[in-house]
């Protein structure tokens, strides 16, 4: 079993280097008491240091066969399969997932690995028909260099492991930030790599805040590729500063607000239970979440007391009590958003149902515990609560009159990320499909549950319209054309000659 070292370092060059003196705490968000670790409040100049190793060691890295850079991936498996359990409780205690939910975050970054080993054996570029018989046309695929992957919190397994694998296979080095809130599971996949046999330079670890060590990689000049994944807020920045450079290329997945749109037609226990799960599945803090229930009038209010009967009925509580279906929010801050929410929601003109939350009584005073806030409100497309991600297990339900008005409330909005619609008429869900604006879209289904093997990302201020996870291969890689002549003559396509003047 690989074992969380006695105080976070970064990893440069494959050696474990310890930094300064300053570092930050790592606590548990259920049990503030619970210290997990010390980590490296890393800089520029180990930005600098990191950047320096994935430039180096891409020379070689970009030299080795996809198949051969892909079986580290099987290898990172095999070990993370050993412990996998352990992993799962420390992602649990590190960021307050539910364990199930935590398991299922160590499985998907399972597949993901395993996805990009097959994938290392199937066809990387295309073979084209020429105009000239004696011409063959190829796209092919070349690594870009060096890729900055920073990362969120809440899948501190799968998302870095989204970014990472498809960059390493695709020839690439990498330098990984992980988020502040869990240096310890991105301590661990590194570690894990190490073990693998990942030569020195490959992946390389560098721990701190996004201010202090997230930015300097982000405009560091030797730097190609921004895998940037959370908030709007960050993003826009980084994709700002990538602008400015002509050889840097981002790719920014951020947040949601996200929304189910259930019709009057719909299974209505399935609808329900899709929207309990979409709503406060990690504490309503993934970005796919929904805050948005968009009901048809002819069930709304039917819709509005049942999902507030289940809602108070939920288990907030320990994360690692397999009964419990709401963990804590992951911080403070986090807390004091929603708090700040669920007030302006009142404000705004909210018909407040349940009015949810700091948790204070008890075991709940140990962590950041709240309970759900719910609320009635017609569409205003000037309401703040109606537009903004609040990241938190804050719901709005919104009556609609017809197909046009779901699908006008849905689309009225800066983000564009996942949807789900629940109905029985294929033609009302094919309308759905086609006006709104989203990047990940289920039918009669919550508004979570990816899969690795489908791209993952939003549209609008939800990302870059470059998505993540599988398709992410397009944003690591350049595809050039290459063109061969097999004739003993030059041929132009397009009817030009080759004849030169004066021959
Ligand atoms: P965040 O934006 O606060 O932080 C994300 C990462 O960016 C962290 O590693 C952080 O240290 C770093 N960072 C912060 N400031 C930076 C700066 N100035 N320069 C460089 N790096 C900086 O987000 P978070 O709180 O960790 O995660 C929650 C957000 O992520 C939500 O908005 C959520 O919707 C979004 N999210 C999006 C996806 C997706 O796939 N689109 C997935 C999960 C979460």
């Amino acid at each position: 079993m690989v074992t969380t070292l006695a105080k976070g370092m970064n990893y440069i060059g494959g050696r474990w280097v310890v930094v300064g003196t300053d570092s930050f705490e790592d606590r548990n968000p259920a049990n503030t008491g619970e210290l997990i670790g010390m980590f490296s409040c890393s800089g520029s100049r180990e930005a600098d240091a990191a950047v320096a190793a994935a430039k180096d060691a891409f020379q070689t890295w970009r030299q080795e066969s996809r198949i051969r850079r892909a079986e580290h991936l099987d290898a990172f498996v095999q070990l993370v399969k050993k412990d996998q359990e352990e992993l799962a409780r420390l992602i649990s205690r590190e960021c307050g997932k539910c364990i199930a939910e935590a398991r299922a975050d160590v499985v998907e970054g399972i597949h993901t690995a395993q996805y990009w080993f097959g994938r290392a054996r199937t066809p990387s570029g295309e073979v084209l028909a020429s105009e000239i018989p004696e011409k063959d046309s190829y796209v092919h695929r070349k690594p870009k260099g060096v890729v900055v992957a920073i990362t969120p919190w809440n899948f501190p397994f799968a998302i870095p492991l989204w970014l990472i694998c498809p960059s390493l296979v695709e020839g690439n080095t990498v330098v990984f930030k992980p988020a502040e809130e869990t240096p310890a599971v991105g301590e661990r996949i590194v570690q894990y790599f190490e073990k693998a046999g990942l030569p020195p330079g490959v992946l390389n670890l560098v721990q701190g805040y996004g201010e202090e060590v997230g930015w300097p990689l982000v405009t560091h000049p030797d730097v190609d590729v921004v895998l940037f994944t959370g908030s709007a807020q960050v993003g826009s920045m980084i994709k700002e500063a990538c602008a400015k450079d002509y050889r840097k290329f981002c790719v920014c997945e951020m947040g949601g607000k996200n929304a189910m749109m259930i019709f009057d037609d719909a299974d209505f226990e399935l609808a329900l239970n899709a929207a309990i799960i979409s709503a406060f599945r990690t504490t309503g803090q993934r970005c796919v979440s929904a805050e948005r229930l968009i009901v048809q009038e002819g069930i709304f209010e039917r819709f509005t007391e049942a999902f507030e009967k289940r809602a108070r009925r939920i288990r907030i509580g320990d994360p690692l009590d397999e009964s419990t279906f709401m963990g804590p929010m992951v911080s403070q801050a986090g807390v004091e958003k929603f708090e700040h929410y669920n007030k302006l929601a009142a404000e705004e003109g909210a018909k407040i149902r349940l009015s949810g939350g700091k948790l204070t009584d008890g075991e709940y005073r140990k962590g950041y515990f709240v309970s759900p806030f719910i609320y009635v409100m017609q569409h205003n497309p000037k309401a703040r609560v109606l537009r903004e991600e609040v990241f938190g297990p804050h719901v709005a339900l919104i009556p609609f009159k017809d197909l046009d008005d779901a699908t006008r409330i849905y689309n009225d909005c800066e983000y564009g990320f996942a949807l789900s619609v629940c109905s029985r008429d294929y033609r009302v869900i094919r309308a759905v499909r086609e006006r709104c604006e989203f990047g990940v879209g289920y039918v009669n289904l919550p508004t979570i549950g990816a899969e690795v093997h489908l791209p993952f990302g939003g549209l609008k201020k939800s990302g870059t319209g470059m998505p993540s996870a599988a398709a992410l291969v397009d944003a690591v890689s350049h595809r050039v054309s290459w063109t061969v002549n097999h004739g003993t003559e030059i041929k132009m396509a397009q009817g030009l000659t080759a004849e030169v003047e004066g021959k």
